[in-house]
């Protein structure tokens, strides 16, 4: 079976190639089709009265409401331009609070009054608002089904887009979705209110320095890791197909990562689907710009140009569910998982993140002048109040049973959250901490005239691989985030953290600048006590190491190894208390949301868990059982003529025993699901505690069954065909 996987294989890709060669067409500008299927500035200014035109951007620069009219004529002119290119649907776009996109698709078509026809409607509205049928989406227990309205609200900063298909075009329209009550059910509402939040405690920062900024917002860049791999491999592995991981599979031998090296060039079909994937995004105004050089064989990263983290967001969500749209389409499966194969590095998603002020103006770019190397240094020590004081909340963002596999393995940031800030400020921050920076680590001459402060090159530019959030040169990047999940809430934790510690900050400047101190000494005096107070998050050096564990728990950092632990960091008092103050999430909403977490973990966990069981009694066993016959076999036939057995008899017992171990394993699995916790944290540790380990026993025995069959009998695609043939 496993043989014939690889010969479809084998097929599809010589074919695919052939095909290939016939169909070839020059690729088309990105500047000729960037954005070309949005309703972008461009659209905007040229289809909407100016008035209302203006009206709009004033609601997207400065939350401004837009008032009914407006609405209608937006509408209006978004239904035109839609039908023009070919819509008969539209859709309000949400991000609930699982993984995943909702969408709900209306025409636009309704019968005419006149009777018999039918005419093309579409009101400001019902561009607006939306209403779903919420019930089948969590909401951790904010709205019971006999309740089930939800609504989806129009974002108007973010672009809508048209989605194409070989079957008809549809208007999707990004919003959010509330429940009736006004509760956030999903992850762009709390995202934008995060971000209004950062930007009042930012702004009073950038006051304080002279600042005419009116807004600061938070810009995003993710790059997103994945593998690759053909579908008939794909389409043969029932735990990819609905856990999106291998639950079994013997690792390919050391030293594979080196075979890939040899094979060199990317794959032609890959090549294609990564122009494809750029194409398509180009057109709904994604700015992609594809790199192709991951660690492990088969495994892919993307990233685009970063935009506001709002946009961003959207468009991540977008990047994802295109690339696994197109890869079909090439012969190929496209995983997005954050350990698809043990043993095999796993895929993260670096959010790079920054902000930036509406006069276009980076604030983590240290800047040109000692002015701004102070507002620079403020800002990052700001940062460091935010990941010390919060780093339950971040810890938390990005935990999920996928990325257990992951965080804390020798290859990802461990679960610890620290932050890497390079030697140079790390010298320049203990310099402060001292009383005042002198010089800059290497040997450069401070500008002492203004300030006590250093002037710091613009590129502070070393790096750390190992980091879960290092500093890198102008931005953070948050590396310990998983390539599977949305950008959102780990970016809401940032922006929730930041927040705080500005608040602080500013508070604390404030108050000394009104007793007459000035800036500079209001800073100078403030700083080296924050340092003091934070620094112990700083760690410049590798974050894989064991002596790192045992360094930060002395420094009293947390560890929370796996999601169980990491998750009741998100309803802490003091979370829930900035929550609130900020008008992020409330009480209620950020228990729905824990409760809808902790219901995903243990809901992933049984879905794989059953697999196993599965995957063991219907692929697994039948082909140990038929190769033990085999053996047995031929044991008795060499026998029979008197030849020696000794070493055949002994593979026949160890596979004997492995079967007796698959089976004992596999019931015990089979048995420890029956089990029912009488609450959902119970169930979820005890998921952890006693269904994860039995799973691992039972990959154990099956990984080991399957260095002893023969390939034609294996059933399962194995690690080496799915990770080197493409
Ligand atoms: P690196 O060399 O660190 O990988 P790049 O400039 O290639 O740096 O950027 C990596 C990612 O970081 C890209 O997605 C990029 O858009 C993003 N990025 C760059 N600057 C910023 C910023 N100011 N805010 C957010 N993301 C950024
Ligand atoms: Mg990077």
């Amino acid at each position: 079976m496993a043989s014939s996987a690889l010969q479809d294989a084998t097929k599809d890709i010589i074919e695919w190639g052939k095909a290939a060669e016939k169909t070839a067409s020059p690729r088309p500008k990105a500047t000729d089709i960037f954005g070309s299927l949005t309703f972008n500035d461009e659209v905007q200014r040229r289809r909407l009265p100016r008035d209302v035109y203006k009206a709009l951007r004033r609601t997207m620069t400065h939350g401004e409401p837009l008032d009914a009219s407006a609405a209608d004529i937006i509408a209006s002119a978004m239904k035109d331009w839609a039908f023009e290119h070919g819509a008969t649907h539209y859709t309000h776009w949400f991000q609930p609070m699982t993984g995943i996109t909702a969408e709900k698709h209306d025409s636009f078509i309704v019968p005419s009054t006149d009777g018999g026809r039918a005419v093309a409607e579409f009101s400001g509205k019902e561009l607006i608002k939306g209403e779903p049928d919420a019930s089948s989406f969590p909401s951790g227990g904010m709205r019971s089904t006999f309740e089930a309205r939800g609504y989806t609200a129009w974002d108007p900063t973010s672009p809508p887009w048209l989605l194409t298909s070989q079957n008809g075009t549809t208007l999707v329209i990004p919003t959010a979705f509330l429940s009736w009550t006004g509760e956030a059910l999903d992850k762009k509402t709390p995202l934008l209110r995060s971000i209004e939040a950062l930007s009042k405690q930012a702004i009073r920062i950038l006051r304080l320095f002279g600042s005419r900024a009116e807004r600061v917002g938070t810009t995003c860049g993710p790059e997103q890791e994945y593998f690759l791999i053909d579908r008939n491999f794909y389409f043969a592995r029932p735990d990819l197909i609905n856990a999106g991981r291998t639950l079994f599979g013997a690792r390919p031998p050391k030293g594979q990562e080196l075979e890939d090296q040899y094979f060199g060039a990317i794959p032609d079909r890959v090549l294609a689907f990564m122009h494809d994937v750029e194409t398509e995004l180009y057109k709904v105004g994604v700015p992609v710009k594809t790199r192709h050089n991951e660690v492990a064989p088969s495994q892919y990263e993307l990233a685009p140009i970063f935009e506001n983290a709002n946009v961003a967001t959207d468009h991540q969500m977008m990047t994802m569910e295109t690339m696994k749209r197109i890869a079909p389409k090439y012969g190929l499966a496209c995983l997005m998982h954050e350990k698809p194969f043990a043993g095999v590095n796993g895929s993260g998603k670096h959010l790079n993140w920054s902000m930036s002020d509406d006069l276009g103006n980076n604030l983590f770019s240290p800047g040109d002048t000692p002015h701004e190397n102070i507002q620079f240094l403020v800002f990052c020590t700001a940062m460091l109040r935010a990941v010390n004081k919060w780093q339950g909340l971040l810890r938390m963002s990005i935990a999920s049973a996928g990325n257990d596999h992951r965080l804390g393995a020798n290859e990802a940031p461990p679960a610890i959250i620290s932050v890497f800030l390079g030697d140079m400020l790390t010298d320049i921050f203990e310099q402060i901490e001292k009383g005042g920076a002198k010089r800059t680590k290497s040997g450069g001459i401070l500008d002492t005239g203004v300030s006590v402060l250093p002037k710091l090159p613009r590129d502070a530019g070393d790096r750390n691989r190992t980091s879960p959030l290092a500093f890198t040169g102008n931005k953070f990047e948050f590396r310990a985030v998983s390539a599977n999940q949305s950008i959102a809430f780990p970016n809401i934790a940032m922006n929730v953290a930041m927040t705080e510690a500005l608040d602080y900050l500013a508070t604390e400047l404030e108050k000394a600048v009104r007793s007459k101190k000035t800036l500079d000494q209001a800073v100078k005096d403030l700083l080296p006590k924050m340092i003091n107070e934070n620094k112990r998050i700083i760690f410049n050096g590798n974050n894989y190491a064991d002596a790192w564990r045992k360094d930060a728990s002395k420094r009293g950092l947390l560890n929370h190894t796996n999601t169980v632990d990491a998750l009741p960091e998100l309803t802490k008092p003091e979370v829930v208390r900035i929550f609130e103050k900020y008008k992020v999430l409330n009480a209620r909403e950020l228990h729905a949301r824990y409760d809808v977490a902790v219901e995903t973990y243990v809901k992933t966990v049984n879905v794989e868990a059953q697999l196993m069981v599965l995957m063991a009694n219907r692929y697994i066993l039948p082909a140990a059982l038929k190769y033990q016959k085999d053996v047995a076999e031929s044991v008795a036939a060499v026998r029979n003529v008197g030849g020696s057995v000794k070493e055949a008899k002994r593979m026949l017992d160890r596979l004997s025993s492995l079967v007796d171990d698959l089976r004992q394993r596999t019931d015990r699995l089979a048995n420890a699901l029956d089990e029912h916790a009488p609450s959902a944290e119970k169930h979820a540790k005890y998921m952890r505690d006693t269904i994860v380990p039995a799973m691992n026993a039972l990959r154990e025995t099956g990984d080991q069954i399957e260095l002893m069959v023969p390939h034609e009998l294996w059933p399962l695609p194995t690690y080496r065909e799915m990770l080197f043939i493409k």
